[in-house]
């Protein structure tokens, strides 16, 4: 039973009652999490991919940028580097690379997990069932696969062919290897609107997540996409508070697409419902190239300012960053 109607959903996300809609999601958030924020650092190791998402900077076809792949070495220094500064999660992300292979993310995990108390989420898109399987078994904790829309007409046309139940079906899978999954939406994707984007959030919310990523679109301008409008701050933030209300116990971050759109937006999430933070801990080398959209990892700090920096965001909301691992409290499980 939902603690909100589909009705009063549809109101908030009009805009006509934001002070009510993001004071709830704010004492919901308190009310779970108290004053802490966890922190994620993310390290997006290659920026290789074979897909063709229309949406996305890193897409096979985008000859325009400059292509990279991080050893193991070089991973795990990042990782050592944000443990040393507080996170609590690392987060390995890519494009959808098939050169790493299984054995070399297993092994990647098990470094992780042995040299350092931490929680692992991968975010690497649509490996196999099986591959995810032996990487459980490595360690990792949890997965991070969005679903970017739940229409699957729009998921087929902007991801260039693939099948909405694919994914999904990856989703539901990770939930039965024992990981804990995060999935999400891009809000004002073309042809969404706010019929679109209720039923993004029922069926989200149906999911029943431990985790839920949403930001708004950002056009690339080598890409399909790029003439398109980016998406709207304030659609966003109503989306994760609505989430926030209707899934208590989720980790909802403050998406990086919202700081690449302006930064203080990623400050006020943490007020409107968000309880996460990922910042991008991939080393200066590389960390310009993975421009998914522009403005990701654009601004001037550098790998060591990082954690710094976000930081210094929560505390100024007199917020507390936490290093803990920040499992979802749905699952009870061990911080
Ligand atoms: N390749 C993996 C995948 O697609 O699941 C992980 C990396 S992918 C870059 C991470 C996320 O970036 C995607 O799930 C998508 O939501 C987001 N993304 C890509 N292009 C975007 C854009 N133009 N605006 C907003 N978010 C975008
Ligand atoms: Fe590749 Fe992920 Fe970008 Fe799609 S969203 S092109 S799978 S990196």
């Amino acid at each position: 039973m939902y603690t909100l109607k589909e009705h009063d959903i549809l109101t908030y996300l009009t805009g006509a009652n934001d002070k009510e809609l993001f004071g709830r999601a704010n004492a919901t958030q308190s009310q779970e999490f108290g004053n802490g924020i966890y922190l994620r650092a993310i390290i997006e190791f290659s920026n290789v991919c074979n897909k063709k998402c229309h949406y996305c900077g890193l897409r096979a076809p985008n000859k325009g940028i400059t292509r990279y792949r991080m050893g193991n070495e070089t991973i795990l220094n990042a990782a050592s580097l944000a443990v040393s500064q507080g996170a609590g999660t690392i987060v390995l992300q890519s494009g959808d690379d098939f050169s790493y292979s299984t054995q070399s993310i297993g092994t990647l995990i098990k470094e992780i997990k042995t040299q350092h108390d931490v929680a692992v989420t991968l975010s690497l898109g649509d490996r196999g069932v099986d591959e995810y399987a032996f990487w459980r078994e490595c360690g990792a904790d949890r997965c991070l696969l969005k679903l970017e829309t739940t229409n699957p007409r729009l998921y087929k046309r902007l991801r260039d062919g693939e099948e909405f139940s694919s994914r999904l079906h990856r989703v539901e899978s990770l939930r039965h290897l024992g990981y804990e999954v995060g999935s999400g939406v891009i809000t004002d994707l073309p042809d969404s609107n706010l019929i679109s984007t209720l039923q993004d959030i029922l069926f989200l919310t149906a999911l029943d997540l431990d985790m839920i990523a949403v930001g708004p679109f950002i056009p690339h301008p080598q890409t399909p996409l790029a003439q398109v409008a980016p998406g709207s701050i304030e659609l966003s933030h109503r989306v994760t508070a609505i989430l926030r209300i209707l899934n208590p116990h989720a980790n909802i971050p403050a998406t990086s697409a919202l700081s690449a759109l302006e930064p203080e937006s990623q400050r006020l999430a943490l007020t409107r419902g968000c309880n996460v933070i990922m910042p991008s801990m991939t080393p200066e080398d590389h960390r310009a190239d993975y421009t998914i959209y522009p403005g990701k990892n654009a601004s001037n700090i550098d790998i060591t300012d990082s954690l710094t920096h976000a930081k210094s965001m929560i505390r100024s909301l007199g917020l507390v960053p936490s290093s803990s691992k920040g499992f979802s409290p749905r699952r009870n499980n061990v911080q």
